[in-house]
């Protein structure tokens, strides 16, 4: 009988795991299948410019099937529960998926009904519907207080709200619009950013934009009406439009199979990725709880280490423990506006030290984003 994989989640995580599983077990006798709910995957980091009018929602989405080694099956189901006892993914319509190994690879989504009137009151760039209607409404704003800010910790791709009020603001300034606009930044906790570095970094950046900084900011209600956001520290600001990047929680999957924490990320071995508790299930990417940034380049790193592992354990070869443990490595751009952007490279042991923006950050970040869809889910890099 093969050994059964099952891959949770088609994104950046779940299509890499797949493919290098293939390559590493095709000598074996194995059944590898990726379960979708959607058959579509898609590059979320070119959201970040579609209200810009600088990327087209087509580029951003393949075909699941087309990214994926042709020993690798493919279900297009959405699974609402994992069965441990059985070792089953099942759906509502009926549909099951045994597994011996499984990786949950299911990716966050956005809770914006967990702050009362932030859906009907904010725009956000978090979705490829949202963050085209972003883009009309700054084409019809006339000036006035823009607020932009984060509802909520963890949120996929740390860097991306800074980076839009930077691309914002280089964007007014060149259409001369910037004297008319009010620019102000809220996050979460004591300083602009969650690392201390990238926030020391950071800081006079915004200053030098003239950019207002809320710190202690958590959003607890939006009045639409009266266009005012108040926070749980007890601060009102007034805004013209506000940007609010919604909170996050796990997929659904998770809790409704009492896997998850409160938020509903899988606790995971910060090392091995293995899920506390359950045997031979792993996970990676935005699924988990590991203290680094939800982001594609963490799950791309995570997803060579879960492949190592699920191959050693199936080959009955030593692990390779450079190869099959997680060190907490992620490495990402951070656009500064005006075509200049800088990187994050870092993990549990080393935070990042971030380079000045120069113009070879940003653009090694737009050959990235075009190239993406040959090397990363191939597993070229
Ligand atoms: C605006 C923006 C900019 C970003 N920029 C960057 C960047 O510059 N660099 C970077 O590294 N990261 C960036 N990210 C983050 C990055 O896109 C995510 O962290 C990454 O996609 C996570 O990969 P994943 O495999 O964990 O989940 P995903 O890629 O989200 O994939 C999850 C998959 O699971 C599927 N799924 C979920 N539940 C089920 C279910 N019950 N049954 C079946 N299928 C299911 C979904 O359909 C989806 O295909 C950005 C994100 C955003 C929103």
């Amino acid at each position: 009988m093969p050994a059964r994989i099952a891959i949770l989640g088609g994104g950046v995580g779940g299509t890499l795991a797949a493919n290098l599983l293939a390559r590493k077990l095709k000598d074996q006798d194995v059944q590898i299948t990726v379960a979708d709910r959607t058959g579509k995957h898609v590059y979320q980091p070119g959201w970040l410019y579609l209200p810009f009018g600088a990327e087209s929602e087509r580029n951003l989405v393949r075909n699941e099937r087309s990214l994926l080694d042709k020993r690798v099956n493919l279900i297009v189901e959405d699974f609402s529960r994992i069965d441990m006892e059985r070792r089953l993914l099942v759906a509502e319509s009926g549909a099951a998926l045994p597994f011996d190994y499984l990786v949950i690879a299911t990716g966050s989504r956005n809770t914006p009904e967990d702050v009362p009137g932030l859906a009907e009151g904010a725009y956000h760039f978090y979705s490829a519907e949202a963050a085209t209607q972003l883009g009309q409404a700054l084409r019809d704003f006339q000036g006035g207080t823009i607020v932009l800010g984060v509802g909520g910790l963890p949120h996929r791709c740390p860097p991306a709200p800074l980076e839009f009020l930077l691309l914002l603001d280089a964007d007014l300034r060149r259409s001369g619009k910037r004297e008319s606009v009010n620019l102000v930044y809220t996050y979460p906790i004591g300083r602009p950013f969650t690392i201390e570095t990238v926030s020391d970094f950071i800081t006079p950046v915004l200053e030098e934009r003239g950019v207002t900084v809320e710190t202690f900011f958590n959003p607890e209600t939006v009045d639409p009406q009266q266009k005012q956001i108040l926070s749980l520290e007890g601060t009102t600001l007034d805004y013209d439009l506000l940007i609010m990047i919604p909170p996050h929680r796990g997929a659904e999957v998770i809790s409704a199979s009492g896997i998850g924490d409160e938020q509903g990320w899988a606790p995971t071995d910060r090392h091995t990725l293995a899920v506390q508790g359950l045997e031979r299930v792993y996970a990676i990417g935005d699924a988990t709880d590991l203290p680094v940034s939800k982001s594609g380049s963490a799950a791309h790193f995570q997803a060579k280490v879960v492949a190592e592992r699920i191959a050693a354990e199936i080959t009955g070869k030593p692990l390779d423990e450079g190869a099959g443990l997680y060190n907490g490595h992620v490495m990402c751009f951070l656009e500064t506006g005006n075509e200049q952007a800088t990187t994050l490279n870092f993990d549990y042991d080393h935070p990042p030290e971030p380079p000045r923006p120069s113009r070879i950050y940003h653009y090694e970040k737009m050959l990235f984003n075009r190239t993406y869809w040959y090397i990363v889910p191939k597993g070229i890099v």
